[in-house]
């Protein structure tokens, strides 16, 4: 079990594009396992590799009893659209209304290498989502409407964890996990 430190809103890490996979090793597998073990234990419905501190294009997702990880991921998304809660485990206690597609087709690789398609709808689209984001250094507070981003930069500015120089946040436990991504 190797539970990482989780990087907080404020660290470049999270505004850093992460670079594509291209070996697919034993160092990329304790990678996957690192996200896995520290995604549990936040707890959270997602976890993507800047998030820890690695600028590479991995992520795993833990959705209704279901664990998984997808490595170089691109999104076919729906056009129809979900509206609901949505938190980052990098912005500790806040959440907001963000609107995602409903369904999304995520194709890329698994830790082996081999190619892997991933179909999910709901909060499992919604992870995909907000993971691959992260990998481009977008956050969901960029996907909100000018009042709400308001809102929530005022919120950070005002939240305890901002700004800290070594975060030792925990933000464990949460009252619904299923959010926090
Ligand atoms: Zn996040």
């Amino acid at each position: 079990m190797a539970v990482r430190t989780i990087r907080l809103f404020g660290d470049p890490v999270l505004r850093t594009p992460a670079a594509p996979v291209d070996t697919y090793d034993k160092e990329l597998r304790l990678l996957v396992r690192d996200l896995t073990d520290t995604m549990k234990d936040a707890p959270g419905a997602g976890l993507a590799a800047p998030q820890i501190g690695v600028s590479l294009r991995v992520f795993t997702w833990w959705v209704d009893d279901e664990i998984g990880h997808l490595i170089n991921p691109i999104l076919s998304l729906s056009e129809e659209t979900q509206e609901g809660d949505e938190g980052c485990l990098s912005l500790p206690d806040l959440s907001f209304d963000t609107v995602r597609s409903q369904q999304v087709v995520a194709r890329g690789m698994n830790m082996y290498g081999e190619p892997v398609e991933i179909e999910g709808s709901d909060l499992l689209a919604r992870a995909l989502q907000h993971e691959t984001d992260h990998l481009d250094g977008v956050l969901f507070i960029d996907r909100l409407t000018p009042e709400l981003r308001k809102e929530a930069m005022r919120t950070i500015r005002e939240s305890e964890w901002f700004g800290e120089a070594a975060p030792e946040v925990r933000i464990s436990p949460h009252t619904l996990s299923a959010k926090w991504l």
